[in-house]
């Protein structure tokens, strides 16, 4: 199946849409040196500035790390940044529905609820695998986009490439497709496949494998036309001076990264055959991320009493088919060590 025309995927009133013109849109020569143009404050430098709305040099750098033109990146403050216009730029409140899987990452459905989109999820098969006819549907003429999470948060697999590759050959509207983990995994990443899929919107972060979540940038890649409609809604400066500045730092320190992804994936099989064998475990999951998820006897108690003892995890025992789950990120081997030593002596004090 094609993908619809652009235009007809669009919101009309975003087509349409004159965007604000900054002043430093405005102005793209190269020899100035006085910037009489933006009413800043001429002192202060370089917080007195606004920074570049379209992150150049970063995105630059980017393109050639993620293998990408600069033009297919959007940067935003945080991958949330860009899962809430997916809403603003495609779905038209009350009228439009997006499709997504379960369970996932709960912005999607935040975001559909804050924009009054319908939020339509079908749950993954046993063992969270991906089944693209179910998933299909549940789509009609209203569905704009599907959501897919790989690896998925918080089940930590990779959802079966064919069967995603499926998704995206058998649905006319867009698919976003998250891999905020992929740094962890093997599996080959989709912004690879822009040219032969014209459809999928791609979502990387800083926040996991690069060490950043505290300097809020996401990223999505998508074709130019796609991209050009995000930088037409964004908040003109939304990604500010600090951010473009330490993420230049960080992608000259991209072989520290890659020494922390090989560390952290050690660690993680260490620590699930070191937590299958606690009493209190039922099952742990397979994994390609730096978390992974584990069914235990009594997920409640077990987190209450983490929580007591200063370690906390997640408890996803609410979420559809975790039930008595707890979610576990990998940290320094002394953290990792540290939670088993509590789980080990949990039975003996709740006697
Ligand atoms: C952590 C996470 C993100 C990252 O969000 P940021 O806003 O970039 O910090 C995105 N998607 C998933 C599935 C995540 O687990």
């Amino acid at each position: 199946m094609t993908m619809r025309p652009l235009q007809q995927l669009v919101r009309p009133n975003i087509w349409a849409l004159h965007p604000y013109s900054s002043a430093r849109d405005e102005y793209s020569g190269h020899e100035a040196s006085v910037f009489l143009d933006a009413n800043e404050n001429p002192y202060n430098s370089p917080y007195n500035r606004y920074p570049d709305p379209l992150q150049k040099e970063l995105k630059a750098q980017l393109a050639e790390i993620k293998g990408v033109k600069a033009g297919q990146i959007f940067l935003g403050n945080g991958s949330d940044e860009a899962i809430d216009l997916v809403y603003r730029v495609f779905c038209e409140p009350r009228q439009d529905n997006v499709v997504a899987i379960a369970p996932t990452y709960g912005m999607y459905k935040v975001c559909a609820d804050i924009n009054d989109v319908a939020y339509r999820s079908v749950l993954l098969d046993k063992d969270f695998k991906l089944n693209a006819d179910k998933l299909l549907a549940a789509v009609d003429e209203h569905t704009k986009l599907i959501f897919l999470c790989t690896p998925n948060n918080p089940s930590g697999n990779c959802l079966d490439r064919n069967e995603v590759i499926r998704v995206i050959e058998n649905f006319s509207g867009l698919v976003v497709v998250d891999e905020a983990y992929s740094d962890f995994s093997a599996q080959k990443p989709f912004r690879e496949e822009l040219k032969r899929y014209p459809n999928i919107i791609v979502l990387n972060t800083f926040s996991k494998a690069w060490g950043c979540a505290a300097i809020r940038l996401g990223m999505a890649f998508a074709r130019e036309e796609i991209i050009a409609l995000f930088n037409k809604v964004k908040y003109p400066y939304n990604v500010n001076l600090l951010t473009q500045t330490q993420a230049v730092e960080m992608l000259k320190r991209r072989y520290d990264v890659e020494r922390w992804v090989n560390q952290l994936l050690r660690e993680r099989s260490q620590v699930m055959v070191a937590f299958a064998e606690l009493d209190i475990c039922e099952k742990v999951y397979p994994t390609d991320a730096n978390f992974f998820l584990a069914k235990v006897h009594g997920a409640n108690d077990i987190y209450d009493y983490l929580v007591q003892k200063g370690i906390i995890v997640r408890n996803r025992s609410k979420v559809e088919l975790c039930g008595d789950c707890l979610r576990i990120t990998v940290g320094t081997p002394q953290e990792n060590d540290r939670l088993l030593a509590v789980l080990r002596t949990y039975k003996k004090e709740e006697r």
